[in-house]
């Protein structure tokens, strides 16, 4: 059976799926959501999104995580990336701060852009 599209109103990336705060968008569909990450630790720095609302990845259903890798893929081959990092936190021992899944698109930068700035570092 399929589950519904879950919002919370006072979740920062929710109001970014609704409209509601301004994003860079990169890709939308019925179930999943990407832009830009506000904060680059890279150029081309992405998030890809489930637009059902859940802090963790084991709160969202599989049929809402489904697009996400795929959609990374086509965002990493439209960046023309070559080397990169898919990363996604659960909790904040893990480093999570916003508590919407989100899976960060982490190109590594080209010699000619020179090194991103923090982690990941190798
Ligand atoms: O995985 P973690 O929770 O630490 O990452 C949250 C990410 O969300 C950060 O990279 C931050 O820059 C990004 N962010 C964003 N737009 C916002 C708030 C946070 O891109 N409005």
């Amino acid at each position: 059976m399929s589950s519904a599209v879950k919002s919370d109103p006072n979740c920062i990336f929710c109001k970014i799926i609704a409209g509601q705060i301004p994003s860079m968008k990169l890709y939308d569909s019925d179930k999943t959501y990407a832009f830009l990450d506000i904060g680059p630790i890279a150029p081309r720095h992405a998030l890809v999104i489930p637009k059902y609302h859940g802090a963790k990845l084991h709160d969202i259903p599989d049929e809402h995580l489904a697009e996400i890798l795929p959609v990374a893929r086509k965002i990493a081959l439209a960046a023309g990336a070559e080397d990169y990092n898919i990363l996604q936190n659960n909790g904040r021992i893990a480093h999570q701060v916003v508590d919407h899944v989100h899976f960060h698109f982490i190109p590594k930068p080209s010699e000619k852009e020179g090194l991103g700035v923090g982690w990941p570092t190798t």
